[in-house]
């Protein structure tokens, strides 16, 4: 049994205001993760799925056509745990030089960053991986996940919806900007790259 307590938000609610309001936490956090686990404990009740870790449960389910809905909502905590991890205000806007010099510098990072995620169409992520000492700017959609895809995820922007309506409405793209601009903690990040 997973419970949302496993999950712990690395932030307060007020943290990320303005670039996101407390509702939003308290809605995503509160409502749409909580939903996820509680969907995700129902459906490996009494499968061989109740005994993996998360991880487990996503890399197996990913590969079971008869487990689209466990691999769904067990891809969809990990990418929210993932993504709450990514934000904070610490204070540190800076993109750190490691990524910054691999995309020509801090502006081009971002730039790269906003079209990928420009180009999501519906619900769906943006991530930057790092494997083979390289770093890459990709989009999974729905609960898709770079995990299942032998990807080592770095950041994540969530962009479904529910991520940014109730603060930016259909203004997505001011969303990302803030996100970039305002809301990552680049020491979370940078601590993915020694995992
Ligand atoms: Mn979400």
């Amino acid at each position: 049994m997973f419970q949302l307590n496993d999950f712990p938000l690395p932030f307060r609610e007020t943290d990320l205001v303005p670039y996101m309001s407390v509702e939003t936490v308290q809605f995503h956090y509160g409502k749409h993760l909580a939903t996820y686990i509680a969907n995700l404990n129902k459906l490996i009740a009494d499968t061989k799925y109740a005994d993996m870790d998360l991880r487990e449960i996503i890399i197996n389910s990913a590969r079971d056509e008869n487990a689209q809905k466990i691999f769904n909502n067990a891809a969809q905590i990990f990418n929210h745990e993932f993504f709450f991890n990514c934000l904070g205000r610490g204070g540190n806007t800076m993109v750190p030089d490691l990524i910054s010099d691999a995309f020509g510098g801090a502006a081009e990072f971002k730039e790269k960053f906003k079209s990928v995620a420009g180009d999501v169409f519906g619900s769906g992520w943006v991530w930057l991986t790092y494997d083979n000492d390289k770093f890459e700017i990709i989009a999974t959609k729905n609960a898709d996940t770079p995990i299942a895809h032998g990807k080592r995820p770095v950041l994540a922007l969530d962009l479904w919806e529910h991520a940014y309506y109730l603060d930016y409405q259909n203004r997505r793209s001011d969303f990302v900007d803030a996100f970039l601009d305002s809301l990552i903690d680049w020491n979370f990040v940078v601590s993915n790259l020694d995992v």
